[in-house]
């Protein structure tokens, strides 16, 4: 279909649609779009190809007047030194790899190191920090946009030609759908994520927000941050969220699972079977009324609370994103799996498709 087929239409009705307009210029030469897909219904996300990222996210509160609730930069020049990682696709894999190392079909695999001696979200330059070729499509009455990438064998260190496709849809029913889509010539480890932080009230800190998670387990991590390898109950624990609690109420007590993390920085098993998209995480802010619901197709998700954020990281309208600023909620397969052989597998294998879908729902009440 054309792309510019929507654009003209939305420019006669206030219904849904998708518009495009230069983002900026690249470092080597590239041209970043930026694309502005509105449901019609109050909702707007803006979405360059420049990682995939999503730059904004406007919703409307109780008494429905508008606001972005992402962390972000006004401008494509904060997006190139994105150390947070705002918004952007995490790929070829979310979160660590422990030493940067794997062993596959007993040949040892060494990636880039990132974060110490570890690989974090993809590497060095990880699907975050490249161009994704654009094509705006419909998802029956809603707007969308495609977005592709093929990753090269042995980029970041990772075997295999990996081709990826990441759409957004932006539903009527004022949702961010990401489906999440990879195939590869040979085996290869694949855990994609989106890395948005999310602040529902634009506050100082995101320690009032009430969070539910649908799950009854964690996996500990380690000092660097690396699973220990144990599947643990949440429950007695401060990492109980089953009953929704302010985020700030337990982040810092005297606990090792919490100093190791600076806070929650920990990937929970989401309860239910994965085959459709269930229910992982529930927020709402108290002030706003805005409430966020997060479905996905995936095992995991990893709850960030913006711990490492320190106000070094000057972003929209001249904010200084202090800790705890924004949180993440990150779907996904377990941190470290390709060390991990009791967690649930990442290995893609040439004969089978990479399919996962990840729903950022949002009301206000
Ligand atoms: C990780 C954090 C990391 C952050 C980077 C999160 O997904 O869990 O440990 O510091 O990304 O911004």
């Amino acid at each position: 279909m054309n792309p510019y087929e929507l654009t003209n239409m939305t420019s006669f009705v206030r219904g849904p649609g998708i518009d495009k307009a230069p983002f900026g210029a690249l470092p080597d030469g590239g041209q970043a779009d930026l694309y502005t897909l509105r449901n019609g219904n109050g909702v707007e996300a803006k979405i360059t190809n420049y990682g995939g990222i999503v730059v904004s996210l406007t919703t409307p509160d109780r008494y429905e007047e508008t606001a972005d609730v992402l962390l972000g930069f006004d401008d494509l020049d904060g997006f190139l030194i994105n150390r947070p990682y705002f918004g952007a696709i995490i790929g070829r894999y979310a979160n660590r790899i422990a030493g940067g190392r794997f062993v596959l079909d007993k040949h040892e695999y060494t990636l880039q190191t990132n974060d110490g001696s570890n690989h974090l979200h993809g590497g060095a330059r990880g699907f975050d920090k490249v161009l994704w070729s654009a094509s705006p499509v419909r998802r029956g009455a809603d707007v969308a946009l495609a977005l592709r990438y093929l990753s090269a064998d042995g980029e970041e260190g990772y075997p295999g030609n990996l081709e990826a496709e990441v759409t957004y849809t932006l539903t009527r029913d004022n949702a961010l759908k990401i489906e999440y889509l990879a195939s590869s010539d040979m085996p290869t480890p694949v855990n994609l994520t989106n890395h948005m932080y999310f602040n529902l009230a634009g506050g100082p800190d995101i320690l009032d927000h009430e969070l539910k998670l649908y799950a009854d387990r964690f996996t500990p991590i380690d000092a660097d941050l690396i699973p220990t390898g144990e599947i643990c109950p949440v429950l007695g624990t401060p990492f109980d969220f089953r009953i929704p609690v302010r985020i700030g109420a337990r982040i810092d007590e005297e606990d090792l699972q919490l100093k190791w993390g600076r806070g929650y920085d920990h990937n929970f098993i989401i309860t239910g079977k994965a085959d459709q998209p269930r229910v992982a995480a529930e927020v709402y802010e108290r002030t706003s009324g805005r409430a966020l619901q997060v479905l996905t197709t995936e095992p995991g998700v990893q709850f960030y609370s913006g711990n490492f954020l320190d106000g070094s990281v000057v972003g929209k309208n001249q904010t200084a994103y202090a800790r705890r600023s924004g949180f993440c909620l990150e779907t996904q397969h377990f941190p470290d799996s390709p060390n991990q052989p009791q967690f649930p597998s990442v290995i893609l294998m040439p004969d089978t498709k990479y399919r996962q879908t990840t729903i950022y729902r949002f009301v206000a009440r």
